[in-house]
């Protein structure tokens, strides 16, 4: 990061915190070619999210792919399409929130299972069924085509 005050590129981060909204890092930095101080705000960007799996491969978050699972599994429930949409927009604002770019994708697993459970029961359990197998092969594009109905039917 370079230094306002003098343009010297090689500063060092003195303290990184969690800011109080959660959604940043505060960096305080300092110059040590002026003595200069200063503050900088950090903050995920969706398309810098990384998936970590568990096998430890790294892949870029998504965002298609996280909506298309929990399409499918969301498939002929009566649900109003708004509602999936805010649900898969408050679920990629906690992603964003954590502060961190590395995620496991297990946490992104436990947070998509969450938000179902809160509003369709059987959409949950057709994701949480695929999901089990998923931990274990961990391929997410394995996991969504297993979503693919044909899966459980309706259990009403
Ligand atoms: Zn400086």
């Amino acid at each position: 990061m370079r230094c306002p005050f003098c343009g010297n590129i090689d500063t060092q981060v003195k303290d990184s915190r969690p800011a109080e909204d959660h959604v940043s890092i505060r960096r305080r930095r300092f110059c040590p070619a002026c003595g200069g101080r200063f503050t900088t705000y950090e903050r995920v960007q969706l398309r810098d999210l990384v998936v970590i799996k568990s096998n430890g491969k790294r892949e870029d978050f998504d965002r298609d792919k996280l909506e298309r699972s929990i399409r499918i599994s969301m498939q002929k429930r009566p649900i109003d399409p708004e509602r999936i949409d805010q649900m898969i927009s408050g679920i990629v604002r906690r992603l964003e929130s954590m502060g961190e770019t590395d995620i496991p994708s297990k946490t992104i697993g436990e947070i998509v299972m969450e938000a179902l459970a809160r509003i369709d029961t059987v959409a949950y359990v057709r994701f949480a069924s695929v999901y089990k197998n998923f931990q274990a092969a961990d391929d997410f594009d394995k996991f969504v085509s297993e979503l693919r109905p044909d899966v459980p039917p309706e259990e009403e």
